[in-house]
């Protein structure tokens, strides 16, 4: 799809693979100037070269999300290169499910520092770009990538699903100190989604179970969430979508 009016500064994380590239992809072929940010930096080139390819312009920033200073040197590099940025999507994320009885803490940690920390720290280093840009009554979008196990509880995913329920209440809270400097706060909920997230289990049993539900229930492409974000972020300055959940017809 294309979207209007995106000529845009934008940093994308999680830009490596799935919604992040797709959403990159969008952004920057509606006009977008867009900061690539995840681990893999041969990646972020790849993507940064076909962009340019496709005539857009992208940046390529590897960054661990996990990591203060990655972000603190990201975001300079960034402001450096762009200037301020009126665009934020957090898409970087892990999913390692296991059951509580094994006691992962170090799975436990890595998701908590990724999903919800590491969302934190990018919502930290480009909020006063974001406050700026609609002091210029310039639309202002921070769109948090959560997560429909935010709300439905399942078996394994106990820690995954409380990060996303955290980072479903950090968007709604954070509109009752943004949205009130007219920064639209997004939070998107999606339901399965073909992309690698599912490639980091360490649990047989729980990939083939997904395989399954990938059969049964089918899934969205990670274009239809950028899709969804393209939309969203086109809007009229006032007009903020701020809960979106969005699932293939046959999930419930
Ligand atoms: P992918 O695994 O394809 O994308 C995740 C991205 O996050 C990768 O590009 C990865 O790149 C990056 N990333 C992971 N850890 C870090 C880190 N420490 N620092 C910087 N970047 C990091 O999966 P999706 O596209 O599906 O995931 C995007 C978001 O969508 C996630 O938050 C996920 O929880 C959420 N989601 C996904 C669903 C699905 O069914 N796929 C459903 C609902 C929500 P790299 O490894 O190079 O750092």
């Amino acid at each position: 799809m294309s979207y209007d009016n995106l000529g845009r500064t934008a940093v994308v994380t999680g830009a490596a693979s799935g919604m992040g590239e797709a959403t990159a992809r969008l952004l920057a072929a509606n006009g977008a100037r867009v900061a690539l940010l995840a681990r893999r930096a041969d990646r972020l080139d790849e993507l940064a070269e076909s962009i340019a390819a496709a005539g857009g312009q992208a940046l390529a920033v590897p960054v661990d999300v996990t990591d203060g200073a990655s972000v603190d040197a990201a975001a300079d590099r960034i402001h450096h290169a762009y200037g301020p940025v009126d665009l934020v999507v957090n898409s970087a994320g892990v999913m390692l499910p296991n059951p509580v009885d094994d006691g992962r803490i170090d799975e436990w940690s890595r998701m908590i520092d990724t999903n919800l920390t590491g969302a934190l720290r990018i919502i930290r280093a480009f909020t006063a770009d974001l406050v700026a840009a609609a002091a210029e009554r310039r639309p202002a979008d921070l769109v948090n990538i959560s997560s429909n196990g935010a709300h439905v509880t399942f078996p394994q995913y106990a820690v995954y699903g409380a990060t996303k329920a955290a980072l479903t209440h950090l968007s709604a809270t954070l509109r009752t100190e943004l949205g009130t400097r007219d920064v639209r706060v997004t939070n998107i909920e999606p339901g399965l989604t073909r992309t690698e997230l599912d490639q980091h289990l360490d649990n047989p049993e729980l990939s083939s179970q997904l395989g399954d539900m990938y059969e049964a229930i089918g899934t969205l492409a990670p274009e239809d969430v950028a899709d969804l974000i393209g939309y969203v972020v086109s809007r009229p300055a006032h007009v903020n979508l701020r809960q979106v959940i969005v699932l293939p017809n046959r999930q419930v």
